[in-house]
Parts: C-alpha cells; structure tokens; sequence
C-alpha cells in the first residue's frame, strides 16, 4: 500500500544524435506496452515555433514563454503543436540544430521537464532524450545510455535525411552533429552525460532487434522482484 505512488516503471534512454534511440526506444515500448516519449520531439516543437516566431534562441526571457506556453501533444506518430501536426516539420537539419541551441536555456529545460515528468508519471514509460537518466527521472528503475561512433550516425542520419528528400552533404552533416553533441556535452545546464547508474551499450554494427533484445535483458533483470508492470 505504502508504493501505490511508486508503481509506474520508466525506462530511461539517453545518448547523443544518431545513436539509435528513437528507433530502439519505440520497439522497446511496443515490446513492453509502456508508452513511447521522445523528449527531443519536444525541443524541436519550442524551437520551430521561435524560429516561425522570429525569436532569437538566445532570447531566454521569450524563448522561456515560448516553453511555457507550448502545447505539445505527443501521440503515437503524430506530434502536435497548439493543435498544428509538425511531425515531419520538426524533423528538418535546421531544426535539430535549432533544438540544440534553444535546449541550452535553463527556463526553457525547466518548463520542458516539468512537462516531460508529468507525462511519464502518467503511466509506465520508455522515455529518451539526453537527461532522462540524471535529471528528469534519476529514479528510474532502467537506464540506458545509447552510443555509436560518429561515422556511423552519420550514415544513419543521413540515410534518413536523404529519405525525406533534404539535400545534404555527407561531410556537412558530420560537421553539424559534431556540433551539436559538443554544445549539448557541454551546456551548463543538464548537459548530456552517462548516469553512474546507467548501461552503457554501444550500437555501432549492432542490428537494431539485437539491441532491443540486451535492453529487454536489463529490464527483466531489474524486474526480478516479480512486480506487474503492465
Ligand atoms: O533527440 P533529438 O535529436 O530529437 O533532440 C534534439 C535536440 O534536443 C538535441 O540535440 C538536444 O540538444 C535537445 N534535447 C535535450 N534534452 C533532451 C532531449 C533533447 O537537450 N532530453
């Protein structure tokens, strides 16, 4: 009776762009019929509107609003903002640069958290993003942290680029996600790191069903004590 609170199983999967963990992440959650939460689905949202909104990234006051006042709705495969399907919108070059720069802002991260842990208090959850093990939900019972070498999320981001038809060059993208995983390694606030506690798993030459299949193995270890977590 006392954990009547504490019942709700979140799965946590950090790690840097083209890691895998969109992928694995919602495999993960289909396998265990948790729901599947994409944090930097978020980020993109807050810096499209800026960007739509001409605020600059660096305008914390009114990028900070921006957050606040976001309606995100993240349903499966659908991702909404103040009720407008941006799904594939949020999805261009310029947009994940724009969610690394806006990401850096202490009140925008603040108000995105308090969204993001009011979603995964809602139900058991496969979440992902950058500082779901160390700062959004540092309790959760599994943590991951997803990587791969450069070269090869490259390969998979631009093959998934390419796929919706953006033009761009192999070495310019490189140079951007280097970029990115530098300022997001290294804001002051919640940069991404590995949580002491988390699994470190390394997806480069792994298929994707094999890497499910390790996390599934953490996750059944961590449930031994024979808790329902459906
Ligand atoms: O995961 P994704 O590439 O969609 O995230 C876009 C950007 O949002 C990241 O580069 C990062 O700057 C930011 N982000 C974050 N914290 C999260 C998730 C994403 O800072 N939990």
């Amino acid at each position: 009776m006392a954990d009547t609170q504490q019942k709700r199983v979140t799965v946590a999967i950090d790690g840097p762009a083209g890691s895998g963990k969109s992928t694995i992440a919602k495999r993960l959650a289909d396998r265990l019929g948790f729901t599947y939460i994409d944090t930097g689905a978020m980020y993109r949202a807050v810096a499209l509107w800026a960007m739509r909104q001409g605020v600059d990234f660096g305008d914390m006051h009114r990028t900070e609003q921006l957050a606040l006042a976001a309606e995100i709705d993240l349903a499966p495969g659908r991702i909404a903002l103040n009720g407008e399907d941006i799904t594939e919108a949020i999805r261009t070059q310029e947009a994940s640069n724009g969610a690394s720069k806006i990401s850096a802002v202490p009140g925008v991260r603040r108000a995105m958290v308090a969204k993001q842990r009011e979603l995964g208090e809602r139900t058991n959850a496969v979440m992902e993003g950058r500082d779901i093990g160390t700062v959004v939900f540092p309790q959760a019972q599994v943590k991951i942290f997803l990587d791969a070498a450069l070269a090869e999320r490259v390969r998979r981001r631009l093959v998934d680029l390419t796929a919706k038809g953006e033009q761009i060059d192999g070495e310019e993208l490189a140079a951007q996600m280097k970029e990115r995983d530098e300022r997001d390694s290294t804001r002051a606030d919640s940069p991404l790191s590995q949580a002491p506690d988390a699994v470190y798993l390394d997806s480069t030459g792994m298929a994707i069903e094999e890497v499910v299949e390790n996390i599934l193995k953490v996750v059944r270890a961590r449930m031994t004590n024979g808790r329902e977590y459906h």
